[in-house]
C-alpha cells in the first residue's frame, strides 16, 4: 500500500488523460478520412464506386437513380472517392456518429435519359 500511495495521489491531482466525450470532442486531423458524403445531383449512377468498394457497402440502382451506403460497413478507405468519374463523393471532416440501430443512407437522384439520336431517314420521314 505504501508503494502505491504516491501513484494514487498523482492520479488524483493530475489532468485526465481522456476527454469527456461527447461534451469535449477532438477536432479531426486535417487529412482525416471522415464520413462519406455524395453530391447526388452530379451522380450519373455508373456504379464505379460500388464495384471498387472493398467492403461492398455501396449499392447503385441506375433504373431508380438511387445511391445507397451502409455506413457501418464502410471502412473509410476512400477508394470510391478516387474511382468516381464525376467527383461527386467526398469524405467530410467529421467522424461517424455513434448509433444504436443499423441504418442505410440512401440518396435519390434524377433519372437522366440520353437524347435519342435522330437518323437522317427519320428526318426525311418527318419532312414528307
Ligand atoms: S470509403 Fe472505402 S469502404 Fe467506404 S464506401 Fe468508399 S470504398 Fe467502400
Ligand atoms: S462512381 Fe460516382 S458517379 Fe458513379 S455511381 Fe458512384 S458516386 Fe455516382
Amino acid at each position: 500500500m505504501m508503494f502505491m500511495t504516491p501513484h494514487i495521489l498523482k492520479n488524483l491531482f493530475q489532468k485526465s488523460a481522456t476527454r469527456m466525450y461527447p461534451l469535449e470532442q477532438r477536432e479531426p486531423f486535417e487529412r482525416a478520412r471522415g464520413e462519406l458524403a455524395i453530391t447526388v445531383e452530379d451522380c450519373i449512377f455508373c456504379g464505379a464506386c460500388a464495384r471498387k468498394c472493398p467492403s461492398q457497402c455501396i449499392t447503385v440502382d441506375k433504373k431508380t437513380a438511387t445511391w445507397t451506403l451502409d455506413p457501418m460497413a464502410c471502412i473509410c478507405c476512400g477508394i470510391c472517392v478516387t474511382a468516381c468519374p464525376k467527383n461527386c463523393l467526398q469524405q467530410e471532416l467529421v467522424y461517424r456518429r455513434p448509433c444504436t440501430e443499423r441504418e442505410q443512407i440512401s440518396r435519390q437522384g434524377e433519372i437522366r435519359r440520353r437524347p435519342r439520336k435522330v437518323k437522317p431517314a427519320d428526318e426525311e420521314k418527318k419532312a414528307a
